[in-house]
């Protein structure tokens, strides 16, 4: 029997490699239990080579370990079937545990075939060495090493398996595997070696023509090393990367959602905007086309809106939208959609497992908001109109629902407010005259059915007239003459007051062009301006061309806005009514004491009238609040040092109680009723006839 020795820097560097290809190898399911497509099968492939090369190698580096006392070779073809077979067996694990599941059975049968695999492997190589005699191999440690392999095996692929995904210790729990894994491949080796008993007289037939030499035992480390390094570093790199892009695709995925949030959602109260509605509405289309059913959609305005903001900015307002919808949705389903589509409006859309059902809920809904909301210490109180439409029945598509929806809340607003109405046919027509009126309202532009009539204002105290309120009218040519209330709304909603504003203001300066040059010099004439002409950046320009095209002094013009104008944004208002008044134009607080206005305001306010709306006016011989009111914004012009204007006189008694009160000037239908400047004049002149007699 021929007694073999080992080298044991050998030795010691085939467990390193063995460690090191052990290593490789977990690094590398890693790889393939992320990679998609393609990527899979390269990885699978470039894994079973380097891990292949790395078993096979430290194997192939045990054999060089060892020394028999007779020259040893490597029969070529066998050495590459041994390094095939490694390969295959590795590509075959890698595959196996890139699976996304590995039962016990399975994993049992991986490693057995595994195990045969490397055992078949370490065999054949051993054949390479092509010895005569044969090599006599011990049963038990024979059986043993084949045992070793499969344990192995089993032990790696279970390993592998699990530590596939990254964790937090991926790294340390892999290098430990790594070590277990290489001393069973090592132990496998060695003790195949050691079953391996070669007879005295034992020749090898490699030596002949295989592969031998010195420099073999380098060259294969070397290889490996490279094999193996090339490998682990790609693989970390692409780990990396992985790393990197998964990042990169995690804050692209939160920017995204925060732009869709934005692109479908109402800034101010986070609800659904009109886009995500409209798009809500289609599905739910669908879902009542394919599953029967029945949905409704809620137009919700809200009542009183306009003045708490009026009288508490804009800040206040946008708390108080928050608070309705918050109180609104309080009362919903989480599949129910609540959105805001504008200014005070919101839309409820919810499925119903019966029309009625819808009843109800609009009930509870108009009953949430009656409820006094309490803002920045502030107790408000508002209401809501809102207008039901069901589909199937209101609508075909989204717009048409809320079109119908729509129509009903005005409907439920001209029922006086704070109540909700179901669509109904009629109403279409309600809005389809809207839209003709509009139309018309267009042309009229165009036609000049416009046209003014003026209504006169003394002097309280001598009766004398001080000038007339230019109110506007439109000569419809189906309708006859409309007056304001028809069409001014209208107007502002469309932006066509601005065009239709400066006809007015035009056309006053004109009509009060004649009459100056007749020798009224100390009259004005009082023009009325809309919200959005006093919020419009051309007025201050308007008037000031409107004067001077009809070469009249800036006092000779009087413009009328109304409390809730004046209020709305004082600040910016202050800007422009400053600019009017350093124009020498006189500035008049119309329908004064309808709105909330501030003390503070109305002192630094540059006006020269106040006008006592003449609701007041109305009730003041009945109302004995109306009268102590109407004293007490007298006394507060009178403070302010202001012109005070009662409008709506009707009475003598009016006239009378408003006279002693102290107003400075009075208009109404007893005194003159607006009209065209021809009969105006009449009037006038009559009345100074009257006055001389
Ligand atoms: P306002 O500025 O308060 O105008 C006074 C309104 O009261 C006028 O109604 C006038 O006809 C009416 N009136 C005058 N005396 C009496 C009276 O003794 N009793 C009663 N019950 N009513 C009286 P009108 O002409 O229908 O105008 C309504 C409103 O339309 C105006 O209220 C004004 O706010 C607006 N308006 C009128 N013309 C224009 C305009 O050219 N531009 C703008 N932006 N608004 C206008
Ligand atoms: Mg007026
Ligand atoms: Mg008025």
């Amino acid at each position: 029997m021929l007694i073999g020795s080992y080298s044991f820097t050998l030795v010691f560097i085939s467990l390193c490699v063995a460690i090191l290809a052990s290593y490789t190898a977990l690094d590398l399911t890693g790889r393939i239990a992320t990679a998609k497509g393609r990527a899979v099968h390269f990885w699978t492939a470039g894994g079973a080579l380097a891990m292949g090369v790395g078993v096979w190698s430290m194997h192939f580096i045990g054999m060089l370990a060892f020394k028999l006392p007779i020259d040893l070779g490597y029969d070529f073809a066998l050495t590459a079937l041994s390094l095939l077979i490694a390969v295959l067996s590795c590509g075959f694990a890698l595959w196996l545990v890139s699976q996304p599941k590995l039962p016990l059975a399975q994993l049992g049968f991986g490693a057995l075939i595994m195990g045969a695999g490397i055992s078949a492997m370490h065999y054949t190589g051993m054949a390479a060495l092509r010895m005569t005699p044969g090599i006599d191999y011990d049963p038990t440690l024979f059986s043993a090493s084949l045992l070793i392999a499969v344990g192995a095996s089993a032990a790696a692929l279970s390993i592998a398996f699990r530590l596939r995904q990254q964790s937090p210790y991926v790294r340390l729990i892999r290098a430990g595997a790594a070590v277990i894994m290489g001393v069973a491949i090592v132990g496998m080796h060695y003790t195949g070696m050691a079953a391996a008993q070669f007879p005295d007289g034992s020749f090898c037939g490699a030596t002949l023509n295989g592969l031998k030499g010195n420099g073999l035992d380098s060259l294969v480390v070397v290889t490996t090393l490279a094999v193996l390094s090339i490998a682990l570093l790609t693989s970390i790199l692409d780990a990396r990367l992985e790393a990197r892009t998964a990042d990169l695709a995690h804050s692209l995925t939160v920017a995204n959602r925060e732009l869709t949030q934005l692109a479908l959602h109402d800034p101010l109260t986070s609800l659904p905007n009109r886009m995500l509605l409209d798009d809500r509405i289609n599905q739910a289309i669908k879902k009542v086309e394919e599953q029967g059913g029945c949905f409704a959609l809620m137009f919700i305005d809200l009542d009183g809106f306009k003045p708490v903001n009026d009288a508490f900015g804009h800040h206040m307002g946008d708390q108080l939208l928050r608070e309705v919808g918050v109180r609104l949705r309080e009362d919903l389903r989480s599949q129910d959609t609540l959105a805001r589509i504008g200014g005070d409006e919101f839309v409820l859309l919810v499925r119903l497992s019966e029309p009625n059902d819808a009843l109800s809920l609009a009930a509870r809904q108009v009953g949430l908001i009656a409820r006094t909301f309490r803002v920045a210490e502030h107790d408000l109180q508002i209401s809501a109109s809102v207008g039901i439409a069901l589909y199937p029945g209101n609508g075909d598509n989204a717009q048409e629902l809320l079109m119908n929806a729509d129509a009903a809340m005005y409907h439920a607003k001209g029922g006086g407010k704070n109540g909700y109405s179901f669509f109904d046919a009629s109403m279409n027509t309600n809005a389809r005259k809207q839209l003709q009126l509009l139309q018309d309202l267009r042309a009229a532009i165009e036609h000049n059915q416009f046209c003014l009539h003026y209504q006169p204002k003394f002097d309280a105290a001598n009766g004398r007239p001080v000038g007339a309120e230019a109110l506007l009218r439109w000569a419809h040519p189906l309708h006859g003459m409309l007056m304001p209330d028809k069409f001014i709304d209208l107007a502002e909603k469309t932006g066509l007051i601005i065009p239709m504003g400066e006809w007015v203001l035009n056309e006053a300066c004109r009509q009060m062009r004649e009459w100056y040059v007749l020798g009224y010099t100390d009259w004005r004439i009082a023009v009325n301006l809309s919200a959005l002409q006093f919020c419009h950046a051309g007025l201050v320009q308007s008037v000031a061309k409107a004067l001077a095209t009809h070469q009249l002094p800036a006092n000779s013009l009087t413009l009328e806005i109304t409390e809730t104008t004046a209020m709305s944004d004082a600040d910016a208002s202050m800007t422009v009514l400053q600019e009017l008044s350093d124009m020498g134009v006189d500035l008049s607080i119309d329908d004064f004491g309808t709105g909330y206005s501030s003390l503070m305001y109305l002192k630094r306010l540059p006006a020269n009238e106040l006008k006592i709306d003449r609701g007041f006016v109305r009730d003041l011989e009945h109302d004995s609040d109306d009268a102590a009111i109407v004293s007490a914004i007298v006394a507060l012009g009178q403070a302010l040092d202001l012109r005070i204007v009662a409008e709506g006189v009707e009475t003598g008694a009016q006239q009378d109680f408003l006279t002693k009160l102290g107003c400075d000037s009075l208009q109404g239908y007893l005194l003159g009723h607006p009209m065209p400047a021809e009969r105006f004049m009449q009037d006038i002149v009559r009345g100074q006839r009257l006055a001389v007699v």
